[in-house]
């Protein structure tokens, strides 16, 4: 039985003061939210100060990253590495996001060695995956992201998507107001899990599929309602507690 995971994936945003309200608006907001994990990626300049506040906090809430580098440790500038993040209580860490993807051209074999990465490391994988608008006109969506599938499935093998998660992400519905609508979204969830049901029934069957892109309290309830909709990943609806706390509850 899949359990249902929401994240926020705050981007680019946030101070301490905004961290501290965030955070502990979010810890009152999700009081007695059951069945669904949640889970926050704060930049990781904010990751200690986040750790304290949930630790101080009664709701559970995941802590998460946006991003993990390829090395360990050793002179690489800049770089954050799988420990590093572990130090600080984060767990769940977003990977290919399309902002990487397009703004530091990573490449599906690069996003695939971050996911073995964090696999060595104990950490859980969020793999974002999904078209553009011009893919999707031109019937691809489907090719694309079995294609960013198949770096990792081709190179680590089908089970190695056990206990992580896929977030399919639609680049024209993120930030844009425009969400796929719910039966699309769950086709192409179908269509994700019959990919990797090509090779395992098993693995498809478990690997939690969130749904990301202009998700938020109002539309939240008609995705997660779609049998292959396992919650989501959240952009600007989730920098609200209020509203991202809405979104947890209708999981
Ligand atoms: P929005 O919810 O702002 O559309 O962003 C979605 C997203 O990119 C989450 O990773």
């Amino acid at each position: 039985m899949r359990h249902p995971v929401v994240m926020g994936n705050w981007k680019l945003n946030g101070s301490k003061e905004m961290v501290t309200n965030l955070l502990t608006g979010l810890d009152a907001a999700l009081a007695g939210v059951e069945g669904v994990d949640v889970a926050v990626a704060p930049p990781v300049m904010y990751l200690d100060l986040a750790q304290r506040l949930i630790s101080q906090g009664n709701s559970n809430i995941i802590l998460g990253a946006q991003n993990v580098d390829v090395n360990a440790s050793g002179a690489y500038t800049g770089d954050i590495s799988p420990e590093m993040l572990k130090d600080f209580g984060a767990s769940h860490i977003i990977i290919g996001h399309s902002e990487r993807r397009e703004y530091h051209h990573e490449s599906d074999e690069f996003v695939a060695q971050k996911f073995a990465f964090l696999k060595e490391h104990g950490l859980t994988p969020v793999l974002c995956i999904g078209e553009s608008e011009a893919q999707n006109e031109a019937g691809e969506t489907v090719a694309v992201c079995a294609r960013q599938l198949d770096a990792v499935i081709k190179t680590q093998g089908v089970e190695a998507l056990n206990g992580a998660i896929i977030a399919y992400e639609p680049i024209w519905a993120i930030g844009t107001g425009k969400a796929a609508t719910a039966q699309q979204a769950q086709e192409i969830h179908a269509a994700i899990r019959a990919h990797i049901a090509s090779f395992s029934a098993e693995v498809a069957k478990n690997v939690v599929i969130q749904y990301g892109g202009s998700v938020k309290a109002g539309n939240a309830a008609e995705l997660f309602a779609m049998p292959d909709i396992d919650g989501a990943l959240v952009g600007g609806a989730a920098l609200d507690a209020e509203g991202f706390a809405a979104i947890a509850k209708a999981a």
